[in-house]
């Protein structure tokens, strides 16, 4: 995940809920993808090392224990960057211009100059972050399976021309249901419709009494339709079925008032941010704890990229971090001839 500022309800449902499952069914690695995140944002890096502290307090607050997974800095294991350069060298340029989020990326953000070798490059960053480890699985939303699929193909050809040497990931596609945002678009910060993860009671209560309901209900008394209102999308995820039958008929039959509903939902949702945020506190008044967690994921990634990158470097016929001692003999110097 890239740092780019606080967790909001989206991660929650559309990553987080999925992470705390698998680190018990996995040996699982979760990386703050720093270096990602100057693809698209390499002029002010200002709030860089803040924005990581705060992905990885949000992390250990959502219930990712270090002590069932890693949890790290992807600069600070430099071996990313290394199989990033060698995948580099032979993953053909069209690959990169194929990449859906490629063209989309550069039409949606104008504003940045996104013309980079890096950002170019960076599902070929993404392929040896995950390459690196061997990653038998990725859990990924449907619109980033291409990525994975990318990643295995440059597998693949690494492979053909070096010797089989790096394993091919699988998918894991996350359930992903509509998140919509307070103003009924998806949930983005960079609509600003957001609900963050760390907010406290009364904010998420007032926001969620602001969301866009159906428009059809401008009075108590017009009936609405629950499967064209965005608040009920959040009843949907966050409810109880017993909740969301009740909030359902009302709303058709004009029983209860838009407040109403809101309010049922905004206890349901409390009722699970709540502790988050609660913990999300804590860990804001240790932030030493955080950079202790983050270290010594870093010690455990770091192992595993190394072993990974003696294996690619042999492969490749390079010499690693020793010497040249198992270098052929040099060539014997031939007198000028003509
Ligand atoms: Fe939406 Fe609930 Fe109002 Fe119906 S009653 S429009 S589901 S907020």
């Amino acid at each position: 995940m890239r740092p780019t500022g606080s967790s909001h309800l989206g991660h929650l449902v559309g990553a987080y809920r999925n992470w705390v499952a698998m680190q018990d069914e996995f040996d699982a690695f979760y990386s703050i993808v720093d270096w990602h995140a100057l693809t698209t944002d390499y002029r002010d890096t200002s709030a860089l090392r803040r924005n990581t502290l705060d992905i990885a307090a949000d992390w250990l607050a959502v219930g990712l224990d270090p002590t069932r997974c890693t949890l790290f800095v992807q600069s600070q294991v430099p071996e990313h960057a290394e199989l990033h350069l060698l995948l580099s060298m032979v993953v053909p340029l069209g690959w990169l211009e194929r990449v859906p989020t490629y063209k989309d990326l550069l039409r949606e953000l104008r504003e940045r100059d996104l013309h980079t070798y890096g950002f170019l490059g960076y599902p070929v960053l993404q392929a040896a972050d995950i390459l690196i480890y061997d990653a038998a699985v990725v859990p990924v939303g449907e619109d980033q399976s291409p990525h994975i699929e990318l990643t295995r193909e440059i597998a693949r050809r690494f492979n053909g021309i070096f010797g089989r040497v790096l394993s091919e990931p699988a998918v894991r596609l996350t359930a992903s249901p509509r998140l919509p945002g307070t103003d009924g678009r998806k949930m983005s910060k960079s609509f600003g419709n957001t609900i963050g993860l760390a907010e406290d009671e009364k904010t998420v209560r007032s926001k969620l009494r602001t969301m866009k309901t159906d428009p059809a209900r401008k009075r108590l008394k017009d009936p609405g339709d629950p499967a064209k209102c965005p608040v009920f999308d959040l009843h949907r995820i966050f409810s109880d079925e017993e909740t969301r039958q009740w909030a359902a008929a009302g709303c058709r039959s004009a029983g209860i008032g838009c407040i109403q509903c809101k309010n049922a939902l905004a206890d349901h949702l409390v009722g699970e941010i709540g502790p988050i945020a609660e913990r999300r506190r804590e860990y804001e008044k240790r932030p030493d704890d955080v950079r202790d967690v983050l270290d010594a994921g870093r010690k455990v990634a770091a192992e595993a990229a190394s072993a990974t990158m003696e294996r690619v470097r042999a492969a490749v016929r390079l010499p690693g971090a020793g010497a040249l001692g198992d270098a052929p003999a040099l060539r014997s110097a031939t007198p000028a001839t003509g």
